[in-house]
């Protein structure tokens, strides 16, 4: 189901309207100042569209993880200034939603505010009706611009969304929508999905919902030791989900020839001596020693493959790329993914340290998610509650 986005809105939906958007402005913080602007960076399309048609703009985000209350660790009013500078514009903060009303009304048009860390009212993870009808006075529209955060059903992000009318997409949930839907509804063939990480249990629905639709799922990280064991072979002291053995085993049956599996690896007797590493195929693992990345023979396999591929989407690293030299088969995946892009594939990652793993190659991506959790669970194909709340198109 296609959303109503921002863009559908009317001139005199916006002009002079409080538009309350919901944005993801969870940024890294050291010492009080912001480390990474990516997320408020990516929420300026909507703000300023926002701003240009006259809209005054009330910005809510949760930030964190504050227990149970207020704590100015939390605060929001931390990022105010690096926002203001952003937009080039003074943006009011406003501490406690429930005495926000007269703020909102004194904005000017194009006018900007924050309001403090919803999470610091018990009622946002609750979803509560209340808290929701705190945060609507706020605003005479809605526009949620939070991906990131649309697979929680929240005070911000559902209940309020049904409290006003419009109810709508920004900018950035409207591109995620975009990417991610074509993946499922419509992907040009060959379709190549990368699966890697830490763990088959994390990834198992993105599997069952991936395989009908990808014509190859090449399978990279640590979660190809389990399917190896799966295959009776032996994987030395390699990260494995023993308790996934069996549903490994009924994968590799029901896929057809879809599952590809790592040729070999790069091991070492652990992480600390990753300097011994070397290269052995994936029936030669020796006992004591693990598996930390793909090795050169599955980059070369994986790369012919992808650069096949009109459709790609990778999730989840193919070794542990955060200690070299096993960040290898990663950056190999990640260039293959530029090289396909360049010859007219659509290249989509999402994750989040498969995110990390492509930082600085963005604009050389079709798309890259912003949402972790979020864009999972979108392609195991449930619905967000988040989004589920926005208007039809
Ligand atoms: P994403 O966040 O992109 O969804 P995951 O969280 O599923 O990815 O997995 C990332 C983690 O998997 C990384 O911390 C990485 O070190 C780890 N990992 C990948 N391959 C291996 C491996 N062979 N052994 C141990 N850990 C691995
Ligand atoms: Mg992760």
């Amino acid at each position: 189901m296609t959303k109503k986005s921002l863009r559908d809105l009317p001139p005199q939906a916006l002009e002079g309207k409080r538009a309350l958007v919901r944005v993801d402005f969870n940024v890294p913080l050291k010492n009080g100042k912001v480390t990474d602007d990516t997320r408020l960076r990516a929420s300026l399309p909507t703000i300023l569209y926002l701003r240009e048609k006259g809209a005054r703009v009330v910005l809510l985000s949760h930030f964190g993880r504050p227990k149970g209350g207020p704590d100015p660790q939390y605060s929001l009013k931390q990022i105010v200034s690096d926002l203001e500078k952003l937009l080039g514009a003074p943006v009011e903060f406003i501490a406690d939603p429930a005495a926000g009303v007269a703020v909102t009304r004194r904005l000017p048009r194009g006018g900007v505010a924050l309001v403090e860390n919803t999470r610091f009212w018990s009622g946002e993870e609750k979803n509560d009706p209340e808290l929701a009808k705190t945060f609507a006075a706020l605003g005479d529209l809605y526009v949620n611009d939070a991906f990131g955060s649309a697979h929680r059903a929240h005070a911000s992000t559902a209940a309020v969304a049904h409290l006003l009318k419009p109810a709508v997409a920004g900018f950035l949930m409207e591109k995620e929508l975009q990417y991610l839907g074509d993946l499922l509804r419509d992907p040009k063939h060959p379709f190549v999905a990368v699966l890697g990480g830490a763990k088959i249990s994390g990834k198992i629905d993105v599997i069952r919902s991936l395989l009908p639709r990808v014509d190859e799922l090449l399978i990279g990280g640590a979660m190809a030791c389990t399917f190896f064991r799966a295959m009776g072979l032996e994987v030395g002291d390699s990260l494995v989900e023993p308790d996934r053995i069996e549903l490994a085993k009924d994968l590799l049956a029901t896929s057809g020839k879809k599952l590809i599996l790592p040729r070999g690896g790069v091991i070492a007797l652990s992480l600390e001596r990753a300097s011994e590493h070397r290269s052995v195929a994936a029936d030669a693992i020796p006992k004591a020693w693990a598996v930390y990345d793909i090795d050169a023979a599955t980059q070369h396999n994986y790369r012919a493959r992808l650069l096949e591929a009109k459709t790609i989407f990778w999730n989840g690293p193919m070794g542990v790329f955060e200690t070299p030299p096993f960040d290898a088969g990663t950056r190999a995946i990640a260039t293959a993914l530029v090289e396909a892009g360049k010859k007219g594939a659509v290249t989509v990652v999402g994750g989040g340290d498969s995110v990390a793993a492509v930082a600085g190659m963005e604009d050389q991506l079709t798309h890259v998610s912003t949402g972790g959790g979020a864009s999972l669970e979108f392609l195991e194909g449930k619905e967000l509650p988040g989004v589920a709340a926005l208007e039809d198109a």
